[in-house]
């Protein structure tokens, strides 16, 4: 097939409207932090999660680790966390130092089993941070309820997971800092790009104090603490402002053509859909499959390089943190469900710009490739 025509996982849909507020903080000469496009994008976006302050920053990666900082989580400390999400999720408990206990997925939802939760608590535990992969929300009420109990603070990594609703309720504006990310890829984009959102004063102030350097507000140039610089440009603010304009656009594009993937492969042997449990709103950042080797035909990595043989891009689930390199500590301990999700899952692609027509080829030639291989 022709280089055109190749389907992508997702490209980011930029227009006039991004290119028209860009131009206007460039010419303001506030190309830095300061400019109205970070404030008016952080009160629209915390607005959109139903938050009352948004802190924005320079990425996901840096709000996990700012929300980790402005709670206090720290060396001797423990984080419960999600075997399988992106790298960053971990990397952030083990950047403040804290020690990370890992939860089964639950075989439904794909997230973190809320009922394994409990039997991991210690003393030393002092936050939930919970992932809401690949758009699908976390069952979140029992979290929020070990939460209160044990007094663990709960942070939401929503990087996937934008204007996805538990319960009619945004994520992100379930625990006490919700985490974004607005890379490339994700359902609205500011290039690089990230925030925070919470309901809680302090921990907005704290949260904006260590994003930048954490100066005293009294005595510039004068630390009692240490910060960073997590701040996100007026530039990137622009884009993101922009793109507040189409989100709801945007997720309606990505549900529709969910649905229409349903349609066309719920009779396809071997292949188990998305899930979106009845009191979910699923935004679909990836439209995920399972693929069940005997079922199917053939295995997950078989069909994605199938599939590029169509012209169509599809990835992989994330490798469950437990078993990389880089968390080697973790080799003896098993979390089967969140290995199998690893093993059979492939997502394909789900951007804001992909067609029915694309979404009915893509379909067809999964439906082919499967016949093909039970022939
Ligand atoms: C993308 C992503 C991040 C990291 O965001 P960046 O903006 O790329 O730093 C963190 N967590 C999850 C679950 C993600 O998908």
């Amino acid at each position: 097939m022709s280089k055109q025509s190749f389907i992508p996982m997702a490209v980011p849909v930029l227009g006039k409207q991004e290119l028209s507020y860009v131009t206007d903080a460039v010419k303001s000469g506030w190309i830095s932090s300061q400019g109205r496009f970070v404030n008016k994008f952080e009160e629209q976006f915390s607005t959109f999660c139903g938050m009352k302050y948004g802190i924005a920053v320079c990425n996901g990666t840096v709000a996990l680790h700012l929300a980790l900082a402005t709670l206090g989580v720290t060396h001797g400390d423990e984080v419960i966390t999600s075997p399988i999400s992106h790298i960053a999720t971990v990397n952030a408990i083990t950047l403040v130092g804290a020690k990370i206990l890992f939860i089964d997925s639950e075989r439904t939802s794909w997230n973190m089993d809320p009922d394994k939760i409990e039997e991991k608590i210690t003393p030393k535990t002092k936050a939930i941070l919970v992932v809401h992969l690949y758009g699908h929300p976390m069952d979140m009420f029992p979290v929020i309820r070990l939460a209160r109990k044990y007094k663990l603070f709960v942070i939401e990594d929503a990087a996937e997971a934008h204007g996805a609703e538990y319960k009619g309720n945004r994520v992100g504006g379930l625990g006490d800092i919700g985490c974004f990310s607005f890379y490339a890829n994700k359902i609205i984009t500011t290039g690089e790009g990230g925030m925070l959102v919470s309901n809680n004063k302090n921990f907005a102030e704290k949260a904006r104090k260590l994003r930048d350097q954490a100066y005293e507000k009294k005595r510039r140039f004068w630390h009692k603490e240490q910060g960073f610089n997590y701040r996100m440009t007026n530039v990137q603010a622009a884009i993101g402002v922009a793109q507040m304009k189409k989100i709801d656009k945007f997720i309606a594009i990505r549900r529709r053509n969910a649905h229409l993937y349903n349609s066309l492969l719920s009779d396809v042997s071997g292949i188990t859909l998305p899930p979106e449990k009845e009191w979910a709103k699923n935004v679909y950042w990836m439209y995920s499959i399972l693929i069940d080797k005997k079922k199917f035909g053939i295995g997950r990595d078989t069909l994605c390089k199938e599939l590029k043989t169509h012209g169509i891009d599809s990835r992989r689930f994330f490798y469950p943190i437990h078993l990389q390199p880089l968390y080697h500590n973790f080799k003896n301990e098993q979390y089967p469900i969140a290995e199998k999700l690893s093993r059979m899952g492939l997502n394909l692609p789900s951007g804001n710009e992909l067609t029915q027509e694309n979404v009915k080829n893509i379909a067809q030639a999964i439906t082919q490739i499967h016949q093909n291989s039970i022939s």
